[in-house]
């Protein structure tokens, strides 16, 4: 089963990737976690991107292609995208990635969320560096404030998730982003969920579509 999880920054679709990941046992494909890591990495390219992400800036198609040809490629037990595709040149760059390898997407799912849910989402949201565990002060709080209940790494704020890059984000995503919804639509494989919903519930009922 290959996935794309489509919809805006705040929708909750890494959250929701994670869930849905364990449950069918298939592999995180976060474009997001997977930059980040670049911009640890301490390179030429790392601090290129560093400086695209923390403006709310979309990352080149060249750097985040070629990051998801290979995960693809190593991937054997099928995916969720969560992240990518973000624009139409890269819809097409995986349309074309996936037809030479044989592989078919099973269901796009795009989550509709209110702006104020988004705003609300990414601006209480807290994530550990060490383990990439994903909480919000008010909706998902650690059990110990600021401190990871899994790794016990200390929880921090994205640099990205504070207010102007949220708008920017926002914006990016309207313009760039939004088109894929009718790209998919017209392929017959969108699927729109209530991205407002919490965790649980939301889970429940992508679970239900995909035993279908
Ligand atoms: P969100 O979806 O909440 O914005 P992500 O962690 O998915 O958060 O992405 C964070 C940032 O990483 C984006 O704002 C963008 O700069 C970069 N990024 C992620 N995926 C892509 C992509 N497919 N193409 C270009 N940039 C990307
Ligand atoms: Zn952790």
């Amino acid at each position: 089963m290959n996935l794309i999880f489509l919809g805006p920054p705040g929708a909750g679709k890494g959250t929701q990737a994670k869930v849905v990941c364990k449950h069918f046992n298939l592999e995180h494909i976060s474009t997001g976690d997977l930059l980040r890591s670049v911009v640890k990495s301490n390179s030429l390219i790392g601090e290129k991107t560093r400086e695209f992400m923390n403006k709310g800036l979309l990352v080149p198609d060249e750097i985040v292609v070629e990051i998801v040809a290979q995960e693809i490629k190593k991937n054997s037990k099928g995916f969720i995208l969560d992240g990518f595709p973000r624009n139409l040149a890269q819809s097409e760059f995986l349309e074309s990635a996936l037809s030479s390898a044989d592989i078919f997407l099973n269901k796009v799912f795009n989550f509709i969320t209110s702006p104020e849910k988004v705003v609300d989402r990414l601006s209480g949201r807290r994530v550990c560096p060490k383990c990439r565990a994903i909480y919000h002060i008010k909706n998902m709080p650690p059990l110990e404030e600021g401190i990871c209940d899994k790794c016990a790494g200390i929880l921090a704020q994205r640099d990205d998730d504070k207010e102007e890059a949220i708008k920017e984000r926002l914006r990016v995503y309207k313009q760039l982003s939004e088109p894929l919804i009718s790209y998919y639509q017209e392929k017959g494989i969108l699927c729109d969920v209530d991205g407002d919903l919490n965790v649980e519930p939301l889970f429940g009922i992508i679970k239900e579509i995909l035993e279908i």
